[in-house]
């Protein structure tokens, strides 16, 4: 019902993470990275299970020992959702995961040690068809470009993940994505923005340790949204000191925000005032966890009264405008004969909104597993 996005994406590179596209206009993919302990192979399936259900595209597992690799090679064959090992300097644990089936490497090749154990990884991943990740962060930058620039600054960590792809370059791998990240939002920013306007390949985006559950999202909501409304990123991982799941709500509401991606209800609702016919507040927390499984893509607005609402709902595929004891209700912008009682608001909107979601996935036939851009 709303106008499409405006923004324009930067042209880049496509690669696959598994049967996932990123990159080259494909929709941007949502990540997430486990939080338990990689041998812990029963909670760490489970948290994949848990991420798989609010929809996440790709998930990163850490795998910083051999014993951890070979719980990975368990994990793989529980989850359908594609994995990214992240593994720092060993080179033996790439070789491994890639045996076991990994779909992403996140490993610096400058990290890896000497030309043989480079070559070593890259040829596999050629072999195998597997990406790689390169990922730097202003937190660990090479120990000679911190004293080079003094501290983490854009050409920094631009420097330095031009150092990794020309690695790749030059051993000519071209499946490849990058992220430059930094808690500093404007420090993240720059620092792709610099990348963008040098390399073709995809870009991972994400501002690292963002925080907690609110001030994460926020930082990551202005950093992202800066870069994103740009035409900057081909796929993002939210930071959060948070259960990973809420990453994933995140990042999917970023995109929706920007409507560069749209997955599940996109929720307008009003403040409240002493205006309010009735409960706005409680019925948007309700149906935000009710309606959880819908990822048939919506604007619902919730209004509590005629001041906004019915220009809200004209733009919504479900409105609903409070009322004296009964509240009007919309579909996709038009005023129905039937009226909510506002004491059953809750139950009546989550059976209007099923009812929708069913419908529209069968008129419009949605693979709802390759919902595209806006
Ligand atoms: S829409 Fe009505 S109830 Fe909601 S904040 Fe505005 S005036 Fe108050």
């Amino acid at each position: 019902m709303h106008s499409p996005s405006p923004i324009v994406r930067r042209k880049s590179k496509r690669i696959y993470v598994g049967k996932v596209p990123v990159g080259d206009g494909a929709p941007i993919s949502v990540q997430s990275m486990t939080n338990t302990r990689t041998t812990d192979v029963e909670a760490t399936v489970k948290q994949i299970h848990a991420l798989e259900r609010v929809g996440v595209d790709i998930v990163r597992v850490s795998v910083p020992t051999m014993d951890a690799a070979e719980a990975f090679k368990q994990i793989k064959q529980q989850v359908s959702v594609p994995l990214v090992a992240d593994i720092h300097f060993d080179y033996r644990i790439a070789l491994k995961v890639a045996e076991y089936g990994v779909d992403c490497l996140r490993i610096n090749p400058g990290n890896i040690g000497n030309e043989e154990r480079i070559r070593a990884v890259v040829d596999c991943a050629r072999d195998k068809n597997i990406p790689i990740r390169i990922g730097i962060n202003a937190g660990s930058l090479e120990k000679d470009i911190q004293e080079k620039y003094g501290e983490p600054t854009p050409e920094a960590l631009l420097e330095s993940a031009m150092r990794h792809v020309d690695i790749l370059d030059r051993l000519n791998f071209d499946q490849f994505k990058v992220s430059v990240k930094a808690s500093d939002v404007f420090l993240a920013v720059q620092s792709y923005r610099l990348l963008a306007a040098r390399i073709e390949q995809p870009l991972h985006l994400g501002i690292t340790e963002a925080g907690g559950m609110r001030s994460g999202a926020v930082k990551s909501a202005i950093g992202l949204g800066m870069l994103l409304s740009e035409g900057i990123g081909d796929t993002l991982r939210i930071s959060l000191a948070a259960d990973p799941v809420e990453e994933v709500k995140v990042g999917f509401d970023i995109l929706k925000a920007l409507r560069i991606r749209s997955r599940g209800i996109n929720f307008i609702a009003c403040p409240t005032c002493s205006r309010q016919e009735f409960d706005v507040i409680g019925t948007v927390n309700a149906l935000e966890q009710r309606l959880e499984d819908i990822i048939t893509p919506m604007d619902v607005s919730i209004i509590g009264c005629v001041v906004n609402g019915p220009g809200e709902a004209l733009v919504s595929t479900i409105g609903v405008t409070g009322g004296h004891n009964k509240s009007g209700f919309y579909e996709d912008g038009v005023r129905q004969k039937e009226r909510f009682d506002n004491e059953q608001m809750i139950d009546q909107l989550e059976a209007k909104i099923r009812a929708k979601a069913l419908m529209l996935d069968d008129s419009k036939r949605i693979d709802v597993s390759q919902i595209e851009d806006k």
